[in-house]
């Protein structure tokens, strides 16, 4: 029980629109043990990014719990909140929408060492070069704007930034759904890399089974806003239980799909 970072019990959000009822998550329940990555995969409009905004508070639950490093996460308000969001950091799909476009990746990066007192002034440029060395970049890149970045090289930024408080858990959201193959293959290597040497939990989500299944110890598939499947990565993929796994599995797969899937055959090989 104790190696539960995070644990999402009977989860339910409706959404009104347009005269109709949206059920986008339904009873949903899941659990993250420290140091895993959990994929959540499933097709649009299933539910997974409903369900990220509730783990980020951006959206209230209508019903169920949520419980993160020992504490109920949905209790939290406030100051408290707000210093406890350090050890849950999140990556999304465009990272310019993220952070300040004009702000220098420095800045970018000083302002979650700053925010969350990780590091007093003096420290601070230290500790920057090093987060940069640590997704791949180097010093140089702390002076340029974001804006002038590659789409891999900010996505590498906004792992930076993410993992700058020192989280247990990260929640990516399509976070490497807009990148060319290339550049998905090598930001999920770095995202298999960090998890293995810092022991950072991930919450993964994607509409992609070949790239969850790269970077995942277990996958969970969601349908119609529910959990309809849970497993090792293997099996789930090996042997899916589900209408909605064995779908996403028979999937014509992209020709670049094919070609991430071939240059990283499962990244994670020992589940935790
Ligand atoms: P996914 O990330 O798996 O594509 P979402 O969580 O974004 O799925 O959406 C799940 C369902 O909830 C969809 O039917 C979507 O249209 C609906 N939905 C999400 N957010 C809202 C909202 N703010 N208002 C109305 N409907 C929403
Ligand atoms: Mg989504």
């Amino acid at each position: 029980m104790n190696d539960r970072l995070l644990s999402i019990e009977n989860l339910s959000k409706g959404f009104s629109s347009a005269g109709r009822r949206i059920t986008a998550l339904d009873n949903v329940s899941l659990t993250i043990a420290a140091g895993e990555t959990l994929g959540l995969v499933g097709a649009s409009g299933s539910g997974k990014s409903t369900l990220s905004r509730i783990l980020l508070r951006l959206v209230a639950a209508d019903a169920g719990s949520i419980r993160f490093e020992g504490e109920d996460w949905l209790a939290l308000n406030g100051a408290p909140l707000r210093h406890r969001r350090a050890r849950m950091q999140m990556v999304f799909q465009d990272p310019l929408a993220a952070f300040n476009p004009l702000a220098s990746v420095g800045a970018v990066l000083d302002d979650p060492l700053r925010i969350h007192g990780i590091a007093g002034k003096d420290r601070r440029p230290g500790e920057i070069i090093m987060l940069l060395e640590r997704v791949g970049l180097t010093a140089d890149h702390a002076a340029r704007p974001v804006r002038a970045l590659s789409g891999g090289q900010r996505q590498r930024v906004a792992i930076a930034r993410a993992i700058a408080t020192r989280p247990s858990l990260l929640v990516l959201d399509e976070a490497v759904s807009a990148l060319d193959v290339t550049v998905r293959g090598r930001i999920l290597e770095l995202l298999v890399d960090l998890q293995k040497e810092q022991g950072i939990a991930c919450l993964f989500i994607s509409h992609d089974l070949a790239v969850v299944r790269a970077v995942s110890h277990r996958i969970a598939v969601m349908d119609g806003g529910r959990i309809v499947e849970t497993g090792p990565a293997a099996a789930v993929v090996a042997a899916p239980q589900s209408a909605a796994a064995r779908a996403l599995v028979a999937a014509p797969q992209s020709a670049a799909a094919r070609a991430l899937v071939a240059a990283v055959p499962r990244l994670v090989t020992d589940p935790c």
